[in-house]
């Protein structure tokens, strides 16, 4: 019999719709699944412990990204309970709670979003296998990305090495099957469908039950939940169109602040790309270049699907491995503390503690100075940003770390270092992203901000800046750094940098 006049399945009496970085109830690939396939729904979500135990032995008892997550539940538990449901919140591990809260109902089937990261995809192969042993299927869906990792290959039938022509293919791919891949995964029949819970039903836990303080509150700016992204989104689509020319200072609200909302799946990324596309195509350059910054993170994706060593720290260009970096602490600590001496480099560090955000430009610029500034090991900042940014993807984050030390897939070449200086004239001339961060050297002016070293006494006790004492001279010598620098990365190749790429040296 073939596919087509097969008659359709009968429908399950229930099932469970598992929440993980998806955390809505609209345009959702497994919710829409588990609506055509079920009578009854009951969305669930585990705190999971495999996850938050490493944290709380490491001292980790503040997390932003758990308030944002907390926020998030709450929103959808309260639109659930509007229509006679309720979200079912577990604490312990996936491969234990989820089998038997399916068991305990009687679901027949459990549907979730598919999670490429390599614990992730260990961790449904338990449950999946855990389900299976009691009768119960385990279905997954795409839903993360518009183009799930390793549907799109070169030729050769190889993953892409290079954005470009990944990015052309996506495209291309995307002109081919728009209307599916696109398409909104319809949840508009889950009032109707939800399995019924008293009114009495617990709750979402205090997150002091999971074993953590609770933060005082997000940044300002960041909503979570699906309304919080909704309102996010609305006012990005109004400066699309400057996108191009804004994107890149971080003192303008240039960039869509989109990225903690993707990683957490308070919106759906098809709906971000049925409303860019359609505007790069009409020949909106900031419309086209906001896509490829969608497009990117789809390739830093597949580069984890393809290389999942990366997840363990290992350079994707293994002669890289040869780098022998330098070690000490009080680099470490002034890098990450902010307190390096270079204002940019030290507002962008402040910034990320305090907030969890930082820009993409400065995420670049404070890398690039730790890897290349500093010679310390890039795995160290990939770790710190893992740790504090509260859109943290292991994927992206692996990307751009790889990036910038120019281990990667498609990095900035080696030789380029980026000059703190420059990019800090360039990226925020008159200093407005500085002086909101870094208060003793508001009164320095527009041209000393930048390299307070090089400013003269008058300029200095005109701002009430004492160097060394309210704010660090440079802890390094750029010049020199970059030098040092050149040398440490000509192991790669075996040989000293020739005089050429020194000249290019300069970013
Ligand atoms: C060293 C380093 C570490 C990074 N770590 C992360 C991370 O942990 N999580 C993360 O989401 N992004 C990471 N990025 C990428 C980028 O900095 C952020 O996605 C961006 O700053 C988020 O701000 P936005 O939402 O306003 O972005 P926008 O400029 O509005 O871009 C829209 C979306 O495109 C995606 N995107 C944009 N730039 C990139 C990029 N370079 N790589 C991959 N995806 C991108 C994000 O999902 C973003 O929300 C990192 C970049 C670098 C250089």
């Amino acid at each position: 019999m073939s596919a087509t006049s097969r008659p359709a399945a009968a429908p399950l009496e229930l099932g469970l719709v598992w929440l993980r970085r998806d955390l809505r109830l609209h345009d959702h690939a497994a919710l829409h699944a588990a609506l055509q396939r079920c009578r009854r729904v009951q969305p669930v979500f585990v705190f999971d412990t495999d996850i938050l135990q490493p944290l709380l032995q490491q001292g980790i008892r503040g997390d932003r990204r758990l308030l944002f997550i907390r926020d998030s539940l709450l929103e959808i538990d309260l639109a659930l309970r509007e229509h006679g449901g309720a979200l079912v919140v577990l604490h312990g591990r996936a491969p234990e709670e989820v089998p038997r809260l399916a068991r305990r109902l009687g679901a027949q089937a459990v549907f979730a979003n598919r999670d490429h990261e390599p614990l992730a995809l260990r961790r449904d192969a338990a449950v999946a296998g855990e389900l299976a042993g009691a009768g119960i299927d385990f279905h997954a869906c795409d839903d993360q990305l518009v183009m799930p990792p390793g549907s799109i290959v070169n030729g050769q039938r190889r993953p892409y090495q290079v954005f470009t022509p990944y990015k052309n293919a996506w495209l291309a791919r995307l002109r081919d099957g728009a209307a599916e891949l696109l398409a909104e995964r319809d949840c508009r029949s889950l009032p109707q469908r939800l399995r019924a819970v008293p009114a009495a039903a617990p709750g979402l836990p205090p997150l002091a039950q999971l074993g953590f303080d609770q933060p005082a509150c997000l940044p300002a700016g960041v909503d979570a939940g699906s309304g919080g992204a909704r309102r996010a989104w609305q006012a990005f689509r109004l400066r699309l169109d400057d996108y191009a020319q804004d994107r890149d200072f971080p003192a303008r609200q240039g960039t869509s602040g989109l990225s903690v909302h993707l990683r957490f799946g308070t919106l759906s990324v098809r709906e971000l790309v049925r409303h860019a596309w359609p505007a790069a195509r009409r020949g909106s350059a900031g419309a086209a270049s906001w896509l490829s910054e969608l497009v990117w993170r789809e390739f830093y994706a597949q580069v984890l699907h393809h290389h999942p060593q990366v997840a363990q720290g290992r350079c994707l260009r293994p002669e890289y491995e040869r780098i022998a970096w330098d070690e000490s602490d009080a680099l470490w600590q002034a890098w990450s503390e902010g307190r390096t001496g270079y204002p940019l480099v030290d507002a962008a560090m402040r910034e990320l503690l305090r907030s969890g955000r930082m820009h993409n430009r400065l995420r670049m610029v404070t890398g690039s100075f730790l890897c290349k500034d500093l010679g310390l090991d890039w795995r160290l900042g990939e770790a710190h940003f893992a740790r504090w940014l509260l859109d943290f993807d292991l994927a992206s984050n692996s990307g751009g770390w790889q990036w910038v030390a120019s281990c990667g897939c498609d990095a900035q070449p080696w030789f380029r270092v980026f000059n703190p200086v420059e990019q800090s004239r360039k990226f925020d001339p008159q200093g407005q992203y500085i002086r909101s961060q870094l208060p003793e050297l508001a009164a320095l002016d527009a041209r000393a901000l930048h390299a307070p070293w090089a400013a003269s006494p008058q300029q200095l006790r005109a701002a009430g800046v004492r160097l060394g004492e309210d704010y660090p001279l440079p802890v390094v010598d750029h010049a020199q750094a970059r030098r040092r620098t050149l040398q440490r990365y000509a192991v790669v190749r075996g040989e000293p940098p020739g005089p050429g790429d020194a000249q290019q040296a300069l970013l």
